[in-house]
């Protein structure tokens, strides 16, 4: 029986295939999931072409299933989900919760140059007549403090102030991940995000938001980061391998340990799953 209480997902970029930074993501908000006795679900975030490789989404589909991680329904792909985004954005703008940008990247760099730790809030009052925007910005709230208790990495707190407005549209068009990702969250009712601590940071713009679109903020728990021998968080740029499927019982392994787990016993895909979710069961919840 599905718990309907519990609503978790793994949302990978089709950027490259899945390493074990990434595999550690998927296996910890997998083994989350079934140990609450909830839902699982994919979804792509799709929303970056540039940076996109061609057949990614469907390797990174594949090697889920090799290990043995199965989703519940479909897979859902953020490049087919705009229209949602356009509502989000739409709402925020009503609300003047969001403005039109038309500030450069080399505006921004002089900018920086002279002192700006974030976007000044130079377009927050409004564009001349008649020009169009570049990109739209959520308009941050001033001085609030972001707070939330993280399952794994305990209170967090961050100011407002430092954050600054975001982007949510592109000047390329394209939706940004803070918007996606908060109004995806929402939509498919999920509850629970389990994830790396690189997305930290990042959480609080995603309460921001979900304050600003009358959201219910989720349980979030962040995973410590895996990292290479010069101690860089693996990731396409640090050169991290992609898993091997043929060697799926010694990876699933090294990433139970990651998560704490020890004396692990199995030596099967099933059995380190099984293992896998009862150890959490007791450890986590
Ligand atoms: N798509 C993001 C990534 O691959 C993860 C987003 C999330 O879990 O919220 O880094």
């Amino acid at each position: 029986m599905l718990s309907r209480s519990y609503v978790g997902r793994f949302a990978p970029s089709p950027t490259g295939r899945l390493h074990l930074g990434s595999m550690v993501a998927a296996v910890a908000s997998w083994v989350d999931a079934r140990a609450h006795g909830g839902t699982w679900l994919v979804r792509m975030e799709d929303l970056d072409p540039p940076r996109e490789i061609p057949g990614a989404a469907q390797d990174i589909l594949q090697t889920l299933l090799a290990f043995g991680l199965t989703w519940d329904g479909e897979v859902a792909y953020q490049s087919q989900r705009g229209h949602l985004y356009q509502a989000g954005l739409d709402e925020l703008l009503a609300n003047h919760q969001a403005f039109g940008c038309i500030c450069t990247r080399k505006q921004l760099q002089e900018d920086r140059e002279e002192g700006a730790h974030r976007y000044p809030g130079t377009c927050r009052n409004g564009l001349p007549s008649g020009v169009q925007p570049r990109s739209h910005r959520f308009l941050m709230p001033e001085g609030q403090r972001l707070s939330w208790v993280d399952r794994i990495a305990g209170e967090q707190c961050h100011d407002s102030d430092d954050i600054g407005d975001i982007i949510v549209k592109r000047a390329d068009g394209h939706w940004a991940y803070h918007l996606a990702v908060v109004i995806d969250d929402a939509d498919q009712g999920v509850t629970h995000v389990v994830r790396g601590a690189d997305l930290l940071d990042s959480t609080s713009i995603h309460l921001a938001l979900q304050q600003a679109l009358g959201l219910n903020p989720l349980i979030y728990a962040h995973i410590p980061l895996v990292v290479n021998d010069q101690g860089q968080k693996l990731s396409k740029q640090t050169m991290a391998l992609p898993v091997e499927i043929d060697e799926k019982e010694d990876i699933m392994k090294q990433v139970l340990t990651h998560l704490g787990m020890v004396d692990i016993q199995s030596t099967t895909l099933p059995g380190l799953l099984n293992e896998g979710v009862a150890w959490w069961r007791k450890a986590r919840l």
